[in-house]
């Protein structure tokens, strides 16, 4: 958290990063199970994930289709429909787990009136599976994903995208809460108030107002 970081109470709204602070990171197996599909064999699973990251960007953005992507990943075989939709189904899937209790702490605070909107980089179908969660449209006002923005973090435009979904709070008001300290860095040179998220669910339920806090920290 930086010093500036706003008492929960005069909070306005929260803009969240979804992946590393709602969604917990894919396992071993997943990425095993995903390399597999693509063709990797068992000794360059960690090479895989290299090239995953290294293409990430222009598919997160939406500039690269899922085909795009996905044919500069296979390796010795062909990119049949029927594979594309399967690994285009396994990727979606291994982001789609929620952390319970960092949901829990944004019940709470979502309880006290506090606007709450995602802004995550993700291509179409993450957005359109965390579009399709409970908690996206009982907690959240809105959910801007980078592939329909044309933007990643950490662009100021990601951020005034946000800001506006937010209704133009105060950003010194607003928290934005992110487990990369680059996109927090981002969001501070625009005046937001940052938390940077490392898995700490205490300091994150301190961090916003709750009307039953004493529930919260013990979740
Ligand atoms: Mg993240």
């Amino acid at each position: 958290m930086n010093p500036a970081t706003p008492a929960p109470a005069s909070l306005e709204a929260l803009i969240l990063d979804y992946n590393g602070v709602i969604g917990r990171q894919p396992t071993a197996p997943m990425w095993a199970e995903l390399a597999e599909l693509a063709g990797w064999p068992t000794n360059m699973h960690l090479n895989f994930q290299q090239a995953f990251w290294a293409d990430r960007e222009a598919y997160d953005a939406g500039i690269d289709s899922d085909r795009a992507f996905w044919t500069r990943l296979v390796r010795g075989r062909d990119l049949t429909p029927g594979l594309l939709t399967t690994l285009r189904t396994t990727d979606t899937a291994m982001w789609l787990h929620t952390d319970p209790v960092v949901l829990n702490i944004l019940r709470a605070a979502h309880q006290t009136g506090l606007r709450q909107v995602v802004l995550s980089n993700a291509p179409h179908p993450v957005a359109d599976g965390i579009d399709a969660t409970e908690w996206r449209s009982t907690l959240m006002s809105a959910a801007l994903y980078s592939a329909r923005l044309g933007r990643n973090k950490p662009a100021p435009e990601a951020y005034e995208a946000a800001l506006a979904a937010a209704g133009w709070p105060n950003p010194a008001t607003t928290l934005f809460i992110d487990d990369r300290d680059s996109n927090c860095q981002a969001a501070q040179a625009l005046g937001i108030s940052t938390l940077h998220y490392t898995g700490n669910t205490s300091q994150l339920a301190r961090a916003l107002p709750a009307l039953k806090p004493s529930l919260i920290s013990a979740a």
